[in-house]
């Protein structure tokens, strides 16, 4: 099987949408439809046509293109079944047990509520590709709009599980708040450190932080090192369970 194109186009503000390409069958997937018009002028560049339009959530920076791009490429539309009801234009209802597969590519969806109580993310497992959405970002995770923090918490334990060398692409540019906050709850970790000095220099540069690794987010990202010694010990939650952890910096980010 050929390997997928990828291009992130950036939309709106600070949003991605992700084109995944199959140059054998030359059908095209949009990850989340921000911006219709900027989407359309990425697909022309390429001389590719949209195909699917796989969501994340239903909300609007997400789903504000859906009716535009299917009325002008008739793609396919598919999205959460708990949330068909939010999501314009939705052809296809999926969830967990679905058997998706594009341009012979199998995807797996895996249930993450939390920023949204129907949220999902698409896994290519045999790419080791990962499309978080709103839930897993570069450095942080979603504000928690429809779930609790467990929930949350259950949804970056899922992603945290996926094979360490996968590619995972987010919703949003939002690195660089995201490390500041990362700094200031382990400012002693070494590999963040040095990611930051990696990040300025690519915001400046006005370059995407994204794709990131599961791997890198272990390494880095607070909200997925609740077990950290360190971070547990500058909250003063030496003995709490990790989803608490995960609450307590949460809130922190919030606050920041
Ligand atoms: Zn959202």
């Amino acid at each position: 099987m050929p390997a997928l194109e990828i291009i992130q186009i950036p939309c709106l503000s600070d949003n991605y949408c992700v084109l995944i390409h199959a140059p054998a069958t030359g059908e095209t997937a949009a990850i989340d439809a921000p911006a219709a018009d900027t989407i359309k002028a990425a697909l022309s560049r390429n001389n590719w046509r949209l195909t699917h339009i796989l969501t994340t959530h239903h909300h609007n920076d997400h789903t504000g293109a859906n009716m535009a791009l299917k009325a002008y490429y008739g793609c396919q539309i598919w999205g959460p079944e708990t949330e068909a009801d939010r999501i314009p234009g939705l052809d296809v209802t999926v969830n967990e047990q679905s058997k998706l597969v594009f341009a012979g590519h199998p995807i797996n969806v895996i249930a993450t509520p939390g920023h949204t109580l129907g949220h999902i993310a698409y896994v290519l497992p045999d790419d080791k590709l990962a499309f978080t959405g709103d839930t897993l970002f570069a450095l942080g995770c979603g504000r928690i709009f429809e779930g609790v923090p467990e929930t949350m918490w259950r949804s970056l334990s899922k992603l945290a599980a996926l094979p360490s060398d996968t590619t995972v692409y987010c919703g949003h540019e939002y690195t660089l708040s995201n490390g500041r906050f990362a700094l200031s709850i382990e400012p002693e970790n070494e590999a963040l450190k040095m990611r930051m000095i990696e990040v300025e220099r690519l915001r400046a540069a006005g370059l995407p932080t994204l794709p990131t690794t599961i791997a890198a987010e272990l390494a880095t990202n607070p909200f997925l090192r609740t077990n950290s010694p360190a971070i547990r010990a500058r909250l003063g939650m030496e003995s709490a369970e990790d989803w608490q952890v995960f609450a307590q910096l949460r809130a922190l980010k919030n606050k920041a």
